[in-house]
C-alpha cells in the first residue's frame, strides 16, 4: 500500500536533514504524514479590505498612503510605540506598532504600505502586528499560522510542508469510505490537505475544514461505539432475575406514583439489569427530579434478585443523607442498610465489613471508601454513584471492575449537554428524567447589585420572621488580596452582627475538618443555624427543606451549572423559594450569564448555554480529564457533524460489511491501534 510510503521518516524529505528533524520531533513530528497533518489553527487574512467592511477588534490588512512622521515613544528599555496617520481609500487612520521601532526609518510621507492587524472601530486604529511596503501584489492571500516551539519557525513549517507536498503529494490516499466521501461530497485527502495548507479561498477552508471535522468525529465515535458494543457483548454480567411482584408492591407503597419519565427510565434500568450484559447507565435528572426513589427501587429489585446493592457518593453529608432516605424506603420491607465512611471505625467498622461479607447487610452506603479493597461483598449485583459526573472514563472503567461484574448505574444532577453525552460518556447508556414531579414550585431568581444588600437583608429576615432558612454562598473562603470578593469568613461575621440575638449564623467551608463540617450541616439541617453562610461546600446533593432563600455573593464567577446546582438547594420543600444572584458583571457574557438565570430553571437548558459560553474544558471545572481533544473539530460548534458522526459509527459497527469490506480497511486499523479490539477475534 502506497499509504506506507507516508510513514516514513521526515528526513526522508528532501531539504529536511537530521537537524530539522529533531527539532520538529519536539512537535511530535516524525514521520512525513505527521507533517502533512499538522494542521494550521489559524490563517493570517493578507487580502485587501475594505474598512467599512471590517467589524471592531477583527484582524485585517488594509493598503493605504502614510500621511504623517512617524511618532515613537519609549517606555522603559525595551517597550515601545510608534504611530503613524495613514489614509486608506477615503479613511485617514492611525497605525500603531507596538515593540516595532525598527520601522521608523522605513516609514517616510506619501509612501504606500500594508499593514495587517487588529482593528479598533472607535479609536480608528490599527494596532499593527506586521507591514510590508509598496503597493499589494495580491499575491498572497490566506496564510496558514502554525503553532511552533523552539527554534522551529512558521515559515519553515511551511516551507518543510511545501517540501512534503512537492514531494509526497502523489502518494497521500484517500483513508475514508468513498461511500460517506460521497454521502457527504468531502473533498479527498490529498485535495483537502492541500487546501488546509494553502488555501486560495475561503471556500477551500470551508471544504477542508468539513471533511477534517467529520473525520475527526467518526474515527472518535467508532472508538466509542466499538467500547460500547464489545463491553455490551463481552461482559458476563449478571442476570438479575428480580420478583416483579414483590416490585409491585414496594412501588404501591411509595408515598406518591411515580412520574412518566421516572417511570421510563426505571424500565430502562430493570431491563438492563435482567440482561446479560453489565448495565453502565448514565442518569440525568436535574436536582430535584427525584433520581433517589429511581436508585431505590433499582436497589430493591436487585435485592429480590438475591443481589446486595452500594451506593457511592462524593461527600459524608450526602452519604448520611442518602443512608437515611433509603433506609425510610427500604427497611420497611426488610432490607438492612448501613452506612460506612472514613468516619465509622474501629469495632463498628469490623462488624459492617463482617455482616457485609456474610450478606447480612443488604445496601451499603457511603463515599467511594466502599468500593476499596477491604470491603468484601457477599454478593454485589448493584452499584449506583450518585453526583459522581466528575469522573472520568478511567475511574468509570475501574468501577466496573470492582466486585463480580456488577450493574452500574450513574447518577448526576449535573444535566451533561448533548455534546458531551456523546462523547464524554458516549461509551454509555443514558436516561433522562425530563419532568418534575407535579406541584413543584419554581424558585424565583433575581439579579442584584450590591448596593441593594440591604433590601435583600431585609427580605431575609422576612422569610427567618417566618420560620425559614437561609444559605449565603461565597467564592472564596478568606480575604484575598488579588481578589476582591466577598469571601465567606467576613461575611459571616458582618452577618453575625447584622442578625445578633435574633438568629443564629453559621459557617461551612473546605477547610473544616470533615466533623466540624458535619456538625455545621446537622446544626442547620435540625434549624438550630438559621442563617448558613458557606463556600460552595454545599453544592451537591444536601437536602434542608425548610431552606427557601439563597444569596449567591459574586454569582458571575460561578459557571451555570454550578449556580444551577446550588440553587437546587432551596426550593425543596412544599413553600416558594428565592434566590438572589449578587453579581456586578463586566461583561457582555456575564451580564448573559445572570439574565439567563433569572430566565429559567430548567438544567440542561443552563447546561447547554453554559458549555456555549465557557466551552467544553471549563464545563466540568480545571481538573476533569476525559475531554476528548480534536485537532480541528470544536465539539460545540460542530455539533451536528458530532452527531452525524455518531450515528454513522453506530451503524458502521453494527453492519457486517464493516468488518469485512476493504472499504473500511483504514477505520479497522484506526481501531486496532486504539487497542479498543484488544483481545477481540475478528473473524
Ligand atoms: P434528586 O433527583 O435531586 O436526587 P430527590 O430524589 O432528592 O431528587 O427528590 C426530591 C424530592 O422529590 C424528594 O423529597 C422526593 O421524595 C420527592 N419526589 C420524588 N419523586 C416524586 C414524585 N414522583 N412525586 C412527588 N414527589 C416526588
Ligand atoms: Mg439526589
Amino acid at each position: 500500500m502506497n499509504d506506507k510510503v507516508l510513514k516514513q521518516s521526515i528526513t526522508q524529505v528532501k531539504g529536511i536533514g537530521e537537524e530539522t528533524a529533531q527539532v520538529l520531533a519536539e512537535l511530535n513530528i516524525y514521520t512525513v504524514e505527521d507533517l502533512l497533518e499538522y494542521y494550521p489553527f489559524r490563517y493570517e487574512d493578507y487580502r485587501l479590505r475594505d474598512l467599512t467592511q471590517v467589524a471592531h477588534d477583527e484582524r485585517l490588512t488594509v493598503e493605504g498612503i502614510v500621511q504623517s512622521e512617524p511618532s515613537l515613544m519609549y517606555f522603559g528599555r525595551k517597550k515601545s510605540k510608534l504611530t503613524v496617520k495613514l489614509l486608506v481609500g477615503n479613511f485617514l487612520i492611525q497605525v500603531t506598532f507596538f515593540n516595532q521601532s525598527y520601522l521608523k526609518n522605513k516609514l517616510s510621507l506619501n509612501e504606500t504600505i500594508q499593514v495587517t492587524g487588529k482593528w479598533d472601530m472607535h479609536r480608528r486604529t490599527i494596532t499593527a502586528s506586521e507591514m510590508k511596503m509598496g503597493p499589494s501584489q495580491q499575491k498572497e492571500s490566506l496564510s496558514p499560522i502554525y503553532s511552533v516551539k523552539g527554534s522551529v519557525t512558521v515559515k519553515g513549517i511551511r516551507r518543510f510542508i511545501q517540501l512534503a507536498f512537492h514531494q509526497f503529494g502523489e502518494h497521500i490516499e484517500e483513508t475514508m469510505p468513498q461511500n460517506l466521501i460521497n454521502k457527504y461530497r468531502l473533498p479527498n485527502r490529498r485535495d483537502a490537505l492541500r487546501m488546509i495548507h494553502f488555501p486560495q479561498n475561503d471556500q477551500d477552508l470551508k471544504q477542508a475544514r468539513r471533511r477534517f471535522v467529520y473525520e475527526e468525529f467518526l474515527y472518535f465515535q467508532l472508538k466509542m461505539q466499538a467500547l460500547r458494543k464489545f463491553e455490551r457483548e463481552q461482559s458476563q454480567g449478571i442476570i438479575q432475575k428480580y420478583d416483579l411482584e414483590k416490585l409491585q408492591t414496594f412501588l404501591d407503597s411509595l408515598p406518591f406514583p411515580l412520574t412518566n419519565a421516572q417511570k421510563r427510565v426505571v424500565n430502562e434500568i430493570l431491563a438492563d439489569m435482567k440482561s446479560n450484559y453489565r448495565m453502565s447507565r448514565l442518569l440525568q435528572g436535574d436536582v430535584g427530579s427525584g433520581k433517589t426513589v429511581v436508585a431505590a427501587i433499582a436497589l430493591f429489585a436487585s435485592h429480590t434478585a438475591g443481589y446486595q446493592g452500594a451506593l457511592m457518593v462524593p461527600t459524608e453529608i450526602l452519604a448520611e443523607q442518602h443512608a437515611e432516605s433509603l433506609k425510610s424506603l427500604l427497611e420497611p420491607f426488610g432490607l438492612k442498610c448501613e452506612l460506612l465512611t472514613s468516619s465509622v471505625k474501629g469495632k463498628r467498622r469490623k462488624e459492617i465489613l463482617e455482616q457485609l461479607q456474610a450478606g447480612e447487610i443488604d445496601i451499603l452506603i457511603g463515599t467511594h471508601a466502599l468500593i476499596q479493597d477491604e470491603v468484601h461483598f457477599q454478593k454485589l449485583g448493584l452499584v449506583i454513584t450518585d453526583e459522581q459526573h466528575r469522573f472520568g472514563v478511567g475511574q468509570r472503567k475501574i468501577l466496573r471492575e470492582k466486585g463480580e461484574n456488577p450493574d452500574v448505574l450513574f447518577m448526576t444532577a449535573t444535566p451533561i449537554p448533548r455534546t458531551l453525552a456523546i462523547t464524554v460518556f458516549g461509551e454509555m447508556d443514558v436516561s433522562i428524567i425530563d419532568e418534575m414531579p407535579a406541584g413543584r414550585k419554581i424558585i424565583e431568581t433575581y439579579w442584584a447589585k450590591k448596593e441593594m444588600l440591604d433590601r435583600i437583608l431585609s427580605f431575609m429576615e422576612k422569610e427567618l420572621s417566618k420560620g425559614r432558612q437561609a444559605y449565603v454562598i461565597c467564592p472564596l473562603i478568606e480575604e484575598s488580596e488579588k481578589l476582591d470578593f466577598q469571601n465567606a469568613i467576613d461575611v459571616h461575621s458582618s452577618l453575625q452582627v447584622y442578625f445578633q440575638n435574633r438568629y443564629e449564623v453559621g459557617l461551612m467551608h473546605g477547610r473544616l475538618g470533615a466533623d466540624e463540617k458535619d456538625n455545621v450541616m446537622k446544626a442547620f439541617s435540625n434549624n438550630e443555624i438559621q442563617v448558613l453562610v458557606s463556600t460552595t461546600v454545599v453544592e451537591v446533593g444536601v437536602n434542608v427543606p425548610n431552606a427557601t432563600m439563597m444569596v449567591i455573593y459574586d454569582a458571575e464567577r460561578f459557571g451555570l451549572s454550578q449556580l444551577h446546582q446550588l440553587r437546587g438547594r432551596v426550593g425543596r420543600g412544599s413553600e416558594q423559594s428565592y434566590c438572589i444572584l449578587l453579581a456586578d458583571p463586566k461583561s457582555e457574557v456575564g451580564k448573559e450569564r445572570m439574565q439567563i438565570m433569572t430566565e429559567t430553571n430548567d438544567g440542561f437548558v443552563l447546561s447547554e448555554k453554559d458549555l456555549e459560553l465557557r466551552g467544553p474544558g471549563d464545563f466540568f471545572g480545571k481538573k476533569q480529564s476525559g475531554v476528548p481533544e480534536f485537532k480541528v473539530a470544536d465539539m460545540v460548534h460542530d455539533y451536528r457533524a458530532l452527531e452525524t458522526a455518531r450515528n454513522d459509527a453506530t451503524a458502521l459497527i453494527q453492519s457486517a460489511v464493516f468488518w469485512e469490506s476493504p472499504e473500511y480497511e483504514h477505520l479497522r486499523e484506526s481501531l486496532q491501534e486504539s487497542g479498543v479490539l484488544e483481545g477481540e477475534k475478528l473473524d
